[in-house]
């Protein structure tokens, strides 16, 4: 499947059942462990408004936040989005709605994609090792300390 898709001339349902995807560094998400699965649908409701329906499966390997040690965070996202073009949310002056927003004649699989797993994406990562509970301890007296020195200061 090529990079764009064409939601101006193209014909419905448009199905992604496969999509190589690489993740952009900066939306700092874990590395993808396996391929993701997707089974997505787009469709046109109107000559503005479509639709996309399915499923994204993706499984990626992040650090646990306290013990860092490999943590295995799966996600499965369904997918409901209504599609509008970007011109729309000019028009409407920014106002945000729970649509998704690109330019339809150049539509990118890829974006929708990496929104929807960003904001599903958990911004907690733990493990679940009883000896991770040690570390945070730990790690918990290191943040204490700064303000420790500051209050012997003060004293
Ligand atoms: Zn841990």
């Amino acid at each position: 499947m090529s990079d764009y898709l064409n939601l101006r001339e193209g014909k419905f349902p448009i199905k992604i059942d496969k999509f190589d995807i690489k993740f952009s560094d900066d939306l700092s998400l874990g590395t993808l462990k396996n391929p993701l699965i997707i089974n997505l649908s787009i469709d046109k409701l109107s000559s503005e408004i479509f639709i996309c329906k399915g499923i994204i499966k993706s499984s990626f390997i992040e650090s646990c936040q306290n013990c860092l040690k490999d943590v295995e965070v799966k996600l499965i996202v369904d997918t409901n989005l209504v599609i509008k073009d970007t011109d729309i949310l000019l028009d409407k002056n920014n106002e945000s709605d729970e649509s998704h927003y690109q330019n339809l004649k150049y539509f990118q699989i890829k974006k929708l994609i990496e929104e929807e797993i960003c904001l599903n994406y958990p911004s907690i990562i733990r493990c679940e090792e009883q000896d991770c509970i040690e570390f945070k301890e730990i790690s918990n007296e290191k943040k204490i300390q700064p303000f420790e020195k500051i209050r012997d200061l003060i004293e």
